[in-house]
């Protein structure tokens, strides 16, 4: 019985072919592997029992040969905003998070690519604990089906948006990430969720933007910039010290000229760092070198950091800088701040509960 069990295979941890070639092995009609997949990719099935236009005869076959990881919702916490925060546990206990952001006619799933971060940006709760492990691409649709389900019954709508923006730095997970915006994309094996309404952000690897540019997707692509100054962002990014701002800028161009879309420069206004006069003209400076758009987001308070929010006012003067040199520039307020759902707020430390 134990051999048995080892020898059963991730039935969503294989390809088409592969499922293709298996269910053809077992004496089955090669159609049933389309069938099987819809199920799985289509319909976000995890178990045999439901795919009802298969036989009990070929059920059996395949749940001899094949198991499913579970991705399942541990907890969900809502804000006074109606920001939703999820916290999941993966197959072997490890736990993620992820967050549903309502706005108007908006419904933005903010997910998670790594449990945990090897990075150590200095404005963030997650890159205060240690990279735990990679998440399969399964595990990154998993967060996307179970939040849209949420999504559904407390707002009676579909997700519209989705950001790889929660714990971890998707670049440095970059196989499965990819591979995840596949399934959750497709037309035949997914979700038929639109590239256009994904985006992924990373801290700045400028090799992998130049890989991510290549694959010519229709995704939207994010730089957690958070300072146009080498000096500063160093200071608040370590992973500056190896991918600076000149790095950057040459594959941001190259994103652009490959892709045609403008990439986003996030930028969390954190008082006397990196709102300054200086600091706001080298922001502005970088914007009309590169074809982009900047979402300035307030800061939160993360435990053991001593930043502070920008003012209001300085907010405002800083808004009518980008309006006056027309670069286009958003203020994200802080969104789900008393469940620790905001930017930079996601570390799993209500792990236990
Ligand atoms: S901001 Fe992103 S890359 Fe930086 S530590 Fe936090 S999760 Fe990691």
């Amino acid at each position: 019985m134990s051999n048995k069990i080892q020898e059963k295979t991730d039935i969503r941890n294989i390809s088409f072919l592969e499922l293709k070639q298996k269910i053809v092995s077992l004496n089955e009609q090669s159609h049933k592997s389309n069938q099987v997949f819809e199920w799985i990719w289509k319909k976000s099935k995890t178990n045999f029992d439901s795919m009802r236009n298969i036989s009990s005869k070929t059920k059996k076959k395949l749940e001899e040969n094949f198991y499913f990881n579970q991705t399942k919702l541990k907890k969900k916490e809502k804000s006074q905003d109606g920001t939703i925060k999820f916290l999941f546990v993966f197959f072997d206990g490890k736990i993620g998070e992820g967050v549903l952001i309502p706005q108007k006619q908006r419904y933005t799933a903010c997910i998670s690519s790594q449990v945990g971060c090897s990075l150590d940006c200095t404005f963030c709760a997650t890159g205060k604990m240690k990279l735990e492990r990679n998440l399969m691409y399964q595990e990154i649709y998993d967060q996307v089906v179970l939040i849209n389900k949420a999504c559904e019954e407390e707002y009676s709508s579909k997700l519209t948006n989705i950001v790889y923006m929660g714990m971890g730095e998707p670049f440095l997970n970059y196989k499965n990430v990819i591979k995840s915006i596949e399934k959750i994309n497709s037309e035949k094996h997914g979700l038929g969720f639109s590239q256009k309404r994904i985006t992924v952000s990373t801290s700045g690897i400028s090799k992998i933007i130049k890989r991510f540019s290549d694959e010519k997707l229709k995704v939207n692509l994010a730089l957690s910039l958070h300072s146009a100054n080498n000096k500063t962002r160093t200071e608040i990014m370590s992973i500056n010290k190896t991918n600076d701002i000149e790095s950057l800028k040459e594959e941001l161009i190259e994103f652009y000229k490959k892709t045609k879309i403008k990439p986003t420069f996030e930028y969390v206004l954190l008082k006397g760092i990196n709102d300054t006069k200086e600091e706001i003209q080298q922001l502005v400076k970088l914007c009309k070198q590169i074809p982009s758009k900047v979402n300035f987001i307030e800061y939160n308070e993360v435990e053991n950091t001593q930043y502070k929010k920008t003012d209001k006012k300085r907010v405002e003067e800083i808004l009518s800088t980008f309006d006056n040199n027309k670069i286009t520039a958003k203020f994200r307020q802080s969104r789900g701040e008393d469940i620790n759902a905001a930017c930079g707020q996601l570390a799993t430390k209500n792990k236990k509960t």
